[in-house]
């Protein structure tokens, strides 16, 4: 499975999963049909699959556009998403497994950004290969998603979640919001030198115009704040001993940021 990041919009992306060998292809979050079509003209492949992670506007609005090309084409998403993701043919809850491309993902729940969010896992075919997480909005490079309908206890589990995955996993999130991100990461974890060397080489890639995504889920653990709630120092900036109010407060600052 070939994974190609299409920008779509100001920040967002979408990821084209390509099986070369069958000449089909998936796609995760489009937003946007246009950029998906140019993309599979390039692949010369079928669109077999869209992954939608939750019904936001930026995520699904090209749905409609790709079934029209595409009629054939299954529709991903969350169980709680029935009737906000156009399209939908499949209703997913955690620990279901889906078929993506020549590979299988298991699902996430992972409410928080929305009350439905799901992430897509594809487990590394041996111990010694990279894993794949698709997380639309709920896990960013350096950052997480804002809270629109879930709670901090909700995202904090979410993302408990996902950081129990191996560090070895790229993580594909769906906006390019790396730097802001750790910006702000430096004004609450500023004695962590791994995070000051990732702003660093971020903010050399975003002067070059380059991407951040994928990250990886090792360096994640160690350089986001919204990964480190039970980190001592991150608490005691919060002012807190609880994990969840760590979280809360350091959402509620980076919302002002
Ligand atoms: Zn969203
Ligand atoms: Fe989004």
């Amino acid at each position: 499975m070939d994974i190609h990041r299409v920008a779509a919009f100001r920040d967002n992306y979408i990821f084209v999963l390509h099986d070369v060998e069958r000449g089909q292809a998936a796609v995760v979050d489009p937003g946007d049909a246009e950029p998906v079509f140019h993309t599979l003209k390039q692949l010369g492949a079928t669109l077999t699959a869209i992954f939608n992670t939750h019904h936001h506007s930026d995520h699904v609005g090209g749905n409609r556009q790709l079934l029209e090309q595409f009629p054939q084409a299954q529709v991903y998403g969350g169980i709680e998403d029935r009737g906000r993701i156009p399209g939908q043919t499949h209703f997913l809850q955690e620990g279901d497994r889906v078929p993506i491309c020549d590979c299988q993902a298991e699902v996430i729940f992972v409410p928080g950004h929305t009350r439905a969010h799901i992430a897509y896992y594809v487990a590394p075919a041996t111990p010694h290969d990279w894993g794949e997480l698709f997380c639309g909005d709920t896990l960013f490079a350096g950052g997480c998603g804002r809270l629109f309908e879930g709670t901090p206890q909700q995202m904090v589990e979410s993302l408990g979640k996902l950081r129990q995955l191996p560090d070895q996993t790229r993580v594909w999130c769906a906006h390019e919001y790396t730097l802001s991100n750790l910006k702000f990461a430096v004004t609450v974890d500023g004695t962590n030198a791994a995070l000051q060397q990732r702003l660093k080489q971020v903010q050399a890639a975003r002067a070059q115009d380059q991407p951040t995504v994928p990250t990886e889920l090792g360096l994640e653990k160690q350089t986001n704040p919204f990964l480190r709630w039970d980190q001592a120092n991150l608490q005691q900036a919060m002012n807190s001993t609880s994990t969840v109010q760590t979280f809360a407060r350091l959402r509620g600052k980076k919302d002002l940021f």
